[in-house]
């Protein structure tokens, strides 16, 4: 069976440091798959080539069916690719719910003068956008905090409201870098919860960087783990945490 995503044998190097090397891995869809490694292992650049940031020094990123190796940021986001970064990047002015409806206004069509004069289609469309907004503020718990600034809100709720965010692009496939990155135990447990709600509620496939260990092993059955850029293990949490390749790679060699 095909996967939603494949990459195959795709390398990217910078100058003499190969970041990823020939690495293939298949998501199916549906999966919630964690991806982890020590720091530097390639984990940001693997999303950053997915999503088209950086472009692909060789190989094949496939998905649902479709090359996306050549594609653009803004074309592949538009294929159905979401994802949230390791250093946020809301807008910290805004409210959380006007962050929100930046991305539900992805889907929409309107002139530029009707959105100058807010009549026409966009004038139909806000308050429709304004609730889609406000029910994926409410499934990140951030209903209450819709009309606080978004640089204003401690930090736990800034990496929820990325998420929420990258709900609304209504994805197919949605990539979370280092979600918990940040946060104390008790935010960490509320996340991995509101993770696993909103995989099964939106059956979205979806990938996760996290260096959080409790937040992998409780939340993705399907593990992969990367060191110096290459795939070194992967399957159950339990399978990958106990392979000899692994426990070298974050404890050392004596292991
Ligand atoms: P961490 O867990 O610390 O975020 P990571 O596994 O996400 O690490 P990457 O950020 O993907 O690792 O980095 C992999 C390697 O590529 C590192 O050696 C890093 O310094 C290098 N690298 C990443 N991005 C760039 C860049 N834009 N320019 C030069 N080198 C880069």
């Amino acid at each position: 069976m095909g996967g939603l995503l494949e990459l195959n044998g795709v390398t990217k190097r910078f100058g003499g440091i190969v970041a990823v090397k020939e690495l293939s891995i298949k998501v199916n869809e549906g999966e919630l798959v964690g991806l982890i490694g020590p720091n530097g292992a390639g984990k940001t650049t693997v999303f950053n080539l997915i999503t088209g940031l950086y472009p692909v020094d060789e190989g094949r990123i496939i998905f649902n069916g479709e090359e996306i190796t050549p594609l653009k940021s803004y074309e592949i986001i538009r294929k159905g690719v979401a994802r949230t970064f390791q250093n946020l990047r809301l807008f910290p002015r805004a409210t959380a719910l006007e962050n929100v409806m930046t991305a539900c206004q992805n889907h929409l069509r309107y002139s530029f003068l009707e959105a100058c004069l807010h009549m026409g289609r966009w004038r139909r469309y806000e308050s429709a956008i304004k609730d889609e907004s406000m029910y994926y503020l409410e499934k990140m718990g951030l209903k209450e905090r819709a009309f606080q600034r978004a640089g204003t809100l401690p930090y736990g709720h800034q990496r929820r409201l990325e998420i929420a965010r990258a709900l609304a692009l209504k994805p197919k496939l949605l990539l979370l870098d280092e979600p918990a990155a940040g946060m104390n135990p008790e935010e960490v447990a509320e996340l991995s919860e509101l993770i696993v709600d909103i995989h099964r509620e939106f059956k979205l496939t979806t990938m996760v960087i996290e260096h959080h260990m409790d937040l992998v092993v409780g939340v993705c059955p399907h593990v992969i783990c990367m060191n110096f850029g290459e795939k070194i293990a992967e399957g159950t949490p339990n399978e990958v945490m106990n392979h000899p390749e692994v426990l070298r790679a974050y404890l050392g060699e004596e292991v």
